[in-house]
């Protein structure tokens, strides 16, 4: 098999691959009703409970077959019951897009927004959480990557505590490379996805969940995306419906890298260097983080200013052209700033050839 040609990919995920995560890609012909798919499945979900250390008696994991926001929505959509019955933090667009999913399955939550560029408004999730006794659910983003920020889920967890709430986190550009806490925060269930801090392709979404949360009927809207019928079938060994068979051949390869190579936490801190390093070279081009506090910013992802009088293609035309692709701000902050992610299987030779470019345009 020819190997195609390397691009470097600085947007968050999907990811530069591994050759060995690529290789697993063209494993052998499988039918999702074999006996190795049923014990490849099992692992897979056993390996995503380790990543955590959190394979305690009371904590499962769900595979969906679909994108990050299929297992985002399977989450919410099938825990959350009623309106009123959830808050939803939304400092970005992954946040407000959790807002409009419950919207759409008729269960409308109580949302509490902020600037893309601020913080959550703790002050203000104090007061719902004090005024209104119907909610549950604490929904957040763990890393709101519209902006790069890490969202303080520390404080948030307690007020949940504090208000006696359980969390619902989309952890989507997080789990694997930041740290969640499984056991300080109360967590119900955290959703995420193969293709970005485990290193893995498309196709693969989880939730990881506490077991008594999908136990029971839950009262999804959605079919598909039902977390209790998918986590029955899987618990039988049998997937519900036709899963992404390769992405879980390379989800399988990815996670056993992760693992040999220290873990979600060895994983973080090369992630900071290479931030760190992007962010001195750019700053030396006069190119500064859009959230000024370092305290804040993720490992995963830096947000940065647009210089003026350049615009987002002036930069990204050429660094395509010599194969690095970088990632436009969403919406409001499309005009305003860049992204820089820093997953996958990358080298210091990546980010000269990004100064040298950056350079060269500026
Ligand atoms: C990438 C991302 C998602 C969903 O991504 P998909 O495009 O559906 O894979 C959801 N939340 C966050 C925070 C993300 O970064």
């Amino acid at each position: 098999m020819n190997t195609p040609e390397r691009y470097v990919l600085l947007n968050p995920g999907p990811v530069t691959l591994t050759d060995s995560v690529r290789a697993a890609l063209a494993g052998r012909d499988m039918c999702h009703r074999e006996q190795a798919f049923s014990d490849l499945m099992t692992e897979v979900r056993q390996q995503l409970l380790d990543v955590y250390e959190t394979a305690v008696a009371d904590w499962t994991s769900v595979l969906i077959t679909g994108s990050g926001t299929a297992a985002v929505e399977s989450m919410i959509s099938s825990l959350v019951q009623s309106p009123n019955q959830s808050l939803v933090c939304a400092n970005g667009v992954y946040g407000e897009r959790m807002t409009t999913m419950l919207q759409r399955a008729g269960k409308a939550p109580i949302q509490v927004r902020s600037e893309w560029q601020d913080d959550i408004d703790f002050a203000e999730v104090e007061n719902r959480l004090r005024q209104h006794n119907s909610i549950k659910y604490v929904i957040a983003v763990h890393h709101e990557t519209t902006t790069g920020r890490i969202n303080d889920l520390d404080r948030l967890a307690e007020l949940c505590v504090k208000y006696d709430k359980r969390m619902l986190v989309d952890a989507v550009s997080s789990f694997g490379g930041e740290r969640v806490d499984f056991e300080n925060w109360p967590l119900d269930a955290v959703a995420a996805t193969a293709n970005k801090c485990l290193h893995g392709v498309p196709g693969i979404a989880f939730v990881v969940v506490r077991r008594p949360c999908v136990q029971d009927k839950t009262c999804a809207s959605s079919l598909y995306l039902d977390l209790a019928t998918n986590f029955a079938a899987q618990e039988g060994g049998l997937p519900a419906f036709t899963p992404a068979i390769q992405s879980m051949y390379a989800l399988h390869q990815a996670l056993c890298e992760l693992h040999d190579g220290g873990g979600w936490s060895s994983r973080h801190d090369m992630y900071r260097q290479r931030t760190l390093r992007v962010t001195e070279g750019l700053t030396g081009l006069g190119i500064a983080p859009l959230l000024p506090s370092p305290t804040v910013r993720s490992a995963v992802l830096t947000a940065y200013r647009l210089p003026e009088a350049l615009d987002y293609e002036t930069i990204s035309t050429p660094l395509q052209k010599e194969r690095i692709i970088i990632y436009a701000g969403q919406k409001q902050l499309e005009k305003i700033i860049f992204r820089i992610a820093v997953m996958g299987d990358l080298d210091d030779h990546d980010f000269e050839k990004l100064f040298r470019v950056l350079r060269n345009v500026l």
